[in-house]
C-alpha cells in the first residue's frame, strides 16, 4: 500500500493532477470498482438511479450545497480512465421497427464521424497515468435491434442485462449505449451512463430515453439537419460517451460534489453546430481543468464557471 501511495504521488506530481484522497473502499486503482452491477457503492442514497451517473433534464438539478471557495475542477479520484472506446449500440423496444424516424440512420451516422473529432478532443487532458490519457479514438462496429419490451431505466441492472443479451463479444473498452423506445414521463433525467461485467468482461454502458417531443432534453437544434428526437438524442449521446471514457467506472474524474466533465456543462453550448468527419451536430461542451485556469479558454457553464470546451468555437 505504501508503495502505491508513492507511486501515485509521483504520479499526481508529474502530471499536475489536482489528487485528492485515492483508492476510495480501497479499490480505486484498477478501475473495477463497484459491484457486478458496477455500481458505486458510496453516495447511492439519494441517487435516481442506484450505480449510474444521470444527466439532469432541464432545471431538474437538484440544488447542491456550494463548496465555499474551493476549484470548480475535476478530481482524480484513481480509477481508470478509457483512452479508446469501441461502440456497439442497441435500440431496444418494439417502436423502433414502426417509428424508427431518422434516429438509428442518424445515431450511425454520430458514432461513425465522432472518432478524431475536435469535439472528441475536448476530454483529452484527463489521465490516469502519465502515459494513458483519453484519447479521440472512438470506432463504431454498428447497432442491434431488440424489439422485445424495454425496461424503464429506473435500475441498471435490466439495462446492463440487456447489454450482456446483445453484445455477445464485450470487450474491455466497449461502450455500449442502449436506446429505449420509451418516453421519459416524470423521471427527472435524459440519460445516465453506468458499468458492470458481461461474463466477466467489464463493460461501460448508457441507457436513453425516446427524447421525441421532450423540451426538458431538447439542445433547440435550429439547424433543420436532424428531427427534434435525434438532435436531442445526439446531444445527450455525446454527453454521456464523454463521461465513459474519462469517468468509466464511475471512480476516476469528477469534482468534488460528484460532477463528471460532461455534468458541468450540461446545457450550456459555446458553438451552433459542431463538425464530425461525416456531419454536424449541436453538442454541449465538456469542462476542461486547463480551460479553467487559462482565461482565454473556455465558455462559461451554467453556473457562471468558464471551464467549458466543445471542440468548435472553444477548444
Ligand atoms: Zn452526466
Amino acid at each position: 500500500m505504501r508503495n502505491r501511495i508513492v507511486i501515485l504521488l509521483l504520479t499526481c506530481a508529474f502530471l499536475s493532477f489536482e489528487c485528492l484522497a485515492f483508492g476510495q473502499n480501497g479499490q480505486g486503482q484498477n478501475g473495477q470498482g463497484g459491484d457486478s452491477q458496477g455500481q458505486n457503492s458510496q453516495g447511492d442514497q439519494g441517487k435516481p438511479v442506484p450505480g449510474a451517473e444521470v444527466f439532469w433534464a432541464k432545471g431538474q438539478r437538484p440544488a447542491r450545497a456550494r463548496t465555499n471557495n474551493s476549484s470548480p475542477n475535476l478530481l482524480w479520484f484513481g480509477g481508470n480512465i478509457m483512452p479508446t472506446a469501441q461502440v456497439q449500440a442497441i435500440f431496444w423496444g418494439p417502436n423502433w421497427s414502426s417509428n424508427p424516424g431518422d434516429k438509428i440512420t442518424g445515431l450511425d451516422t454520430f458514432y461513425l464521424g465522432i472518432g478524431s473529432s475536435d469535439y472528441a478532443n475536448t476530454a483529452d487532458e484527463y489521465c490516469d497515468s502519465p502515459s494513458n490519457c483519453v484519447t479521440p479514438t472512438i470506432t463504431y462496429s454498428g447497432h442491434f435491434v431488440d424489439l422485445t419490451t424495454a425496461a424503464s431505466g429506473s435500475q441498471t441492472s435490466p439495462i446492463l442485462n440487456e447489454v450482456c443479451k446483445e453484445i455477445t463479444n464485450p470487450v474491455r473498452n466497449g461502450y455500449y449505449p442502449v436506446y429505449v423506445d420509451r418516453p421519459r414521463g416524470s423521471a427527472g433525467y435524459c440519460a445516465w451512463h453506468s458499468a458492470g461485467f458481461c461474463g466477466g468482461v467489464p463493460v461501460q454502458f448508457a441507457f436513453f430515453f425516446n427524447l421525441d417531443g421532450d423540451p426538458g432534453c431538447d439542445p433547440g437544434d435550429g439547424s433543420g439537419l436532424h428531427s427534434e428526437g435525434l438532435a436531442a438524442l445526439a446531444n445527450v449521446s455525446g454527453h454521456e460517451i464523454s463521461e465513459a471514457r474519462t469517468d468509466p467506472r464511475l471512480n476516476a474524474w469528477m469534482d468534488r460534489s460528484g460532477s463528471e466533465n460532461a455534468d458541468k456543462c450540461a446545457w450550456s453550448f459555446g458553438t451552433p453546430l459542431l463538425t464530425f468527419s461525416n456531419s454536424q451536430w449541436k453538442i454541449q461542451g465538456n469542462w476542461s481543468n486547463q480551460a479553467y485556469n487559462d482565461p482565454l479558454r473556455g465558455y462559461r457553464n451554467l453556473n457562471g464557471q468558464k471551464g467549458c470546451i466543445d471542440g468548435g468555437n472553444f477548444k
